[in-house]
């Protein structure tokens, strides 16, 4: 045979490794060095003690308004689904199909900060049966695994925030570049131009491919594992996924065309991604936030846990009324690191106390008063982190994924 053919063969079989891996995450495993604060000191206990004055024997979940919220959501979500599949029979205007993907997105995306993100973080409820409850439905009605985001939210993200080979936020498998530690790639150049193309996508990536690919390899990504599923836990995945892909993949499919199905798809999912991200990134990823990659030899942090969690996360419009009940309170995202066990109903009262404390020990407090100029920070960063670092010489500066995963694992 013809060696042109053999090396153009092997070519492909080497991109189509580079590929799968970079998919179901089976490169090189190596988990960086546990990074550890240093002890509390008097700014957290004195703002837990106020506080702890503030609520008195009132609890902190179980507010009445969540239970509102959760049946107006639920309501919402059943409405506009049903109204979406019976487009297929009754003759509907496309316009008002896509008004009512971009209400089912934007419905799912209100469940999962509300819903979904309280009980699982077990603020929604004091009794843990009735989180468990909320979040398996809201899971089977998001198309979420609770258990993976459990290991990727609450425990990565919130014990480690910013924190590069950490923070699972940050984890981009290189389309964007978040961190200030993340090496630099050309790619980069133009993030703060392309950034919504990757962001559309997110939720897509997130239901059908990565949730699977993490569960099978795992691994939550190169450098972190999955928690131990139990029998249970296998169960609660797959019978959640079952839900989700019933109501999502088979019952439409039986009502609409493959392509009608496919672009109704990624509108819907266009419309949650972008609502996620515009939620979820201007709280961390922003000029005025820090971000650390601790020393392997060295992984004590010079700050108290909480003085780390004022200085990584920021709020904004914390008086736009919608915003904070759409949102679940993740608009004050300092109180929700602060306190992820009480309930976001009660953030906008607490923000008073802790922005408060925080003067009187000079911690920063990070709040932008409007929305815009919390997006207008967050695409400043993402340019920022577009132009080549100054510490990383020219002559190490990576220019193609693979060889960037080879170097960083
Ligand atoms: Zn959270």
């Amino acid at each position: 045979m013809d060696k042109g053919w053999l090396n153009e063969l092997e070519c492909l079989y080497r991109t189509l490794v580079v590929l799968v891996k970079d998919v179901v995450f089976i490169s090189e495993y190596v988990t960086p060095t546990k990074p550890s604060y240093s002890k509390d000191g008097l700014f957290f206990s004195e703002l837990r003690r106020r506080v702890d004055a503030y609520f008195g024997t009132r609890s902190r979940r179980d507010d009445p308004r969540i239970y509102r919220k959760t049946l107006i959501l639920f309501t919402l979500y059943g409405a506009a689904y049903l109204a979406l599949m019976s487009t297929a029979t009754v003759e509907t205007s496309v316009w008002i199909q896509v008004l009512l993907l971009c209400t089912l997105g934007f419905t799912c995306a209100a469940l999962g900060f509300n819903c979904f993100h309280d009980s699982i973080h077990g603020s929604f409820s004091a009794n843990s049966k009735i989180n468990r409850f909320v979040a398996f439905i809201s899971c089977s009605m998001i198309g979420a695994s609770r258990l993976l985001w459990y290991q990727k939210h609450n425990v990565l993200h919130h014990q480690y925030p910013n924190i590069y080979e950490w923070d699972d936020d940050l984890e981009t498998r290189n389309n964007l570049r978040l961190s200030p530690h993340q090496p630099w790639l050309s790619k980069f150049k133009y993030q703060h131009l392309y950034f919504p193309f990757i962001y559309a996508l997110t939720t897509l990536e997130w239901l059908f491919v990565k949730d699977f690919a993490q569960y099978f390899s795992q691994k939550i990504n190169s450098s972190q594992k999955t928690p131990k599923f139990t029998s249970l836990d296998h169960l609660e995945f797959w019978v959640s996924k079952l839900i989700y892909f019933s109501f999502f993949v088979v019952i439409p499919l039986f009502l609409f065309s493959i392509p009608q199905y496919l672009v109704g798809l990624l509108i819907m999912h266009v419309s949650l991604s972008w609502v996620l991200a515009a939620v979820f990134q201007p709280a961390h990823v922003m000029e005025e936030a820090s971000f650390s990659k601790p020393d392997p030899a060295h992984p004590q942090m010079t700050d108290e846990w909480a003085v780390y969690q004022m200085k990584t996360s920021v709020n904004f419009a914390p008086k736009n009324s919608f915003l904070n009940w759409f949102s679940g309170g993740l608009n004050y995202q300092v109180e929700h690191h602060l306190f992820p066990l009480i309930s976001h109903t009660h953030y906008p009262e607490l923000s008073e106390i802790v922005k408060k404390t925080a003067a009187e020990y000079q911690i920063p407090y990070h709040s932008h008063p409007s929305y815009f100029g919390a997006l207008r920070s967050h695409v400043m960063m993402l340019h920022h982190l577009s132009k080549v670092p100054e510490t990383q010489p020219a002559s190490s500066i990576r220019l193609d994924s693979s060889t960037a995963k080879t170097t960083l694992l």
